[in-house]
């Protein structure tokens, strides 16, 4: 059978990592959460007080760039690869509403972006993996075989989110995710640097009122068609 690659880009919260660990899993591909990584950017520039609400130190960050490492390991007990920054385990401490508040300034920064671009397009290079993100099918793999992009109402989206950091024991509001959802929709959209965008041959998936089973038949529905072209 061929290996293909498959770019899954979208809005926050559109549920793209729940759907490509399920096409992963399902396929035996790898899984590659590209904004794991800029998160991890983040939470490092965080730690050393580079960047807060109203505050950016650029310089600083991008003179460190070539210092940060990230890479993934899987985790056979949770089924995915967790975040590992300088070889710290990360994969909670990214996914704080705080890191959430940073991290799209972090990614319009041309120079992070050309960092991990270049790291994912390493990890694609012989085909079979799942990759989601913002620029995945634009950018990172333009000529990926099968390019998703995922939406649905920016309230759907911040209510996942919200009972998801609950779940996590995070205290946040509702309103709080919906601000964040929003603002984020806004800053990777109107970047300059690869912004969020559809690619032109990508199929968009809205599954605002979809249940994921019913978004997991769709899309491998879509995968099989592509395999035995
Ligand atoms: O996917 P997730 O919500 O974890 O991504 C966090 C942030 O990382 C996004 O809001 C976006 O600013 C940035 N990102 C990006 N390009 C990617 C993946 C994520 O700019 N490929």
């Amino acid at each position: 059978m061929k290996k293909i690659t498959i770019a899954i880009d979208g809005f926050s919260s559109t549920g793209k990592s729940t759907l490509a660990k399920q096409v992963a899993k399902e396929l035996g591909y790898v899984y590659v959460d590209t904004g794991a990584m800029y998160r991890a950017v983040t939470y490092y520039a965080m730690e050393k007080g580079w960047v807060s609400d109203n505050f950016l130190d650029k310089e600083n960050l991008i003179a460190q760039l070539p210092t940060i490492q990230l890479q993934f390991q899987f985790n056979p007990a949770l089924g995915f690869a967790e975040m590992y920054l300088n070889g710290e385990n990360v994969e909670q401490a990214i996914r704080t509403i705080d890191v959430s508040r940073n991290v799209s300034q972090i990614a319009e920064i041309s120079e992070v972006r050309a960092k991990l671009v270049e790291q994912q397009q390493a990890m694609g290079k012989n085909k079979a993996i799942v990759m989601d993100g913002r620029d995945i099918g634009t950018v990172v793999f333009p000529d990926a075989e099968l390019k998703l992009f995922m939406n649905a109402s920016a309230e759907t989206r911040a209510q996942r989110r919200y009972d998801e950091l609950l779940e996590n024991g995070q205290s946040v509001t509702y309103e709080e995710v919906l601000q964040n959802v929003q603002q984020r929709d806004y800053i990777d959209t109107h970047r300059e640097d690869s912004p969020l965008v559809k690619a032109t041959d990508a199929v968009e998936v809205d599954n605002s009122t979809m249940t994921k089973k019913e978004q997991f038949d769709l899309v491998m529905k879509l995968i099989w068609a592509e395999l035995t072209s």
